[in-house]
């Protein structure tokens, strides 16, 4: 086992632990750990919550799920010798679920959960259509999933972090900062937010010493969405044997890592619609200095995915254009036909006893694939997504005898505003 270099203790809180992460992004959070290029190493993660999220059958806790408290991050670990400029290597080893042999109280300890988030707290891909909270809980069984909350289904697998990168430097924070703020100000008052903006609450900076602490949790930046750095991507082929490449944008690099999934589909369309879990990760870092000039790197990641995706054979496609719900052609906007391939196979699921909710739970927990099939033909894009039809008890291919309906046991908890 590589030596552990961020401990985690499960009967404590996150801000309670020997080494404190961090839940923001910001130059000067002081690294944690130093590695030198060619170490392996482990990593504790805590899922993105620290526990807010229970293993019951109430919605209760997602309604009101704590949002200025995530993402709790990992970290950073300070590579020796990075510098701006450099790519940084990072090889996922190996990842996983706590070991533990009962389940206890902390996702990732035997379960995870995944979440339908309100539309007044966080929303989701289709928040018009699903306003309230829900949730699933799965259980682990070696590399299994289950759900009490949705039966009838079962799949391998695909853990991954949905959340990765580097510190931004001081220029590129200062960007993040205006970009988002321009946007923001042209619906502030929208629910849910079109972005989110520095939050001093919850706001947790490792060893920023107190002096700075106000601050640089006034600059920080939220975790919420994939930036230049990596972030919080939520690609599902990020599995163990991944290779990610990552630019470097301060000195040491400073990578951080947390938001561990069990499974994820392509989109991960609740929001909260991965199996969050906590875990431990093992990651092997290495450098090509000044990488980032010499292959032209200066937006975002690169990648190779893992090798150890689940495979499956049979796929039941549904496709969506953009055009809305109410009729009204748009020009050429994926988002919208993805929405409307997702809302396709939604309402196919129920016709086998399915809830909408359980349906929608699973395409985003589910190794489901979306493409962006056509995004040429004048007016309509074309997206898909693809269900492997093994993950069900039953045949959900069409055909003349009409639909099977799932053996009902469960339902997937609820929760709405008063
Ligand atoms: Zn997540």
């Amino acid at each position: 086992m590589p030596e552990l270099i961020f401990p985690l203790d499960s009967t404590k809180k996150f801000t309670d632990q020997v080494k404190i992460g961090h839940n923001r992004w910001h130059p000067e959070i002081p690294p944690v750990a130093q590695v030198r290029p060619g170490d392996s190493f482990r990593v504790h993660c805590r899922e993105w919550f620290d526990g807010a999220i229970h293993n019951d059958d109430s919605a209760e806790d997602v309604r009101d799920a704590p949002l200025k408290t995530v993402h709790a991050l990992s970290g950073p670990f300070a590579v020796e010798g990075a510098e701006p400029g450099d790519l940084l290597i990072v090889d996922i080893l190996d990842l996983g679920p706590i070991p533990q042999e009962d389940s206890g109280p902390l996702a990732g300890q035997g379960w995870g959960y995944t979440g339908i988030f309100p539309l007044k707290n966080g929303g989701g891909f289709l928040t018009e259509q699903f306003p309230d909270a829900y949730k699933a809980i799965w259980d682990f069984s070696g590399q299994t999933a289950t759900s009490r909350h949705i039966p009838g289904v079962s799949f391998v697998g695909i853990v991954h972090p949905g959340l990765m990168g580097t510190a931004p430097s001081a220029e590129l924070l200062a960007k993040w900062n205006a970009r988002e703020a321009a946007l923001i100000a042209t619906a502030p008052n929208r629910v849910p937010p079109l972005a989110l903006p520095p939050e001093p609450q919850d706001a947790i900076l490792g060893s920023v010493p107190s002096s700075d602490f106000d601050r640089v949790a006034g600059e920080a930046a939220r975790t919420a969405p994939p930036r230049e750095n990596g972030g919080n991507q939520d690609i599902k082929n990020l599995t163990q044997g991944s290779r990610i490449f990552y630019p470097v944008f301060v000195p040491g690099a400073n990578l951080s890592v947390g938001d561990l999934h069990f499974s994820q589909g392509d989109g991960e369309i609740t929001f909260c619609g991965a199996i969050e879990m906590g875990g431990f990760i093992d990651l092997h870092v290495d450098l090509i200095k000044n990488g980032m000039q010499t292959y032209n790197v200066g937006e975002n990641t690169i990648f190779m995915p893992g090798r150890t995706a689940p495979q499956y054979s049979e796929w039941l496609a549904f496709s969506g254009t953009s055009v809305t719900l109410s009729g009204e052609q748009r020009y050429l906007d994926s988002h919208l036909s993805y929405q409307r391939a997702c809302l396709h196979a939604i309402d196919y699921l129920t016709t086998f006893g399915y809830t909408p909710e359980q349906a929608y739970l699973l395409l985003g927990a589910a190794p489901i694939e979306g493409r962006l099939s056509g995004v040429v033909d004048i007016p309509n894009a074309c997206a898909t997504v693809y269900l492997p039809t093994a993950i069900f008890d039953i045949d959900i291919r069409p055909s003349s005898s009409g639909p099977i309906r799932v053996a009902k046991t469960g339902t997937a908890p609820h929760a709405a505003f008063q």
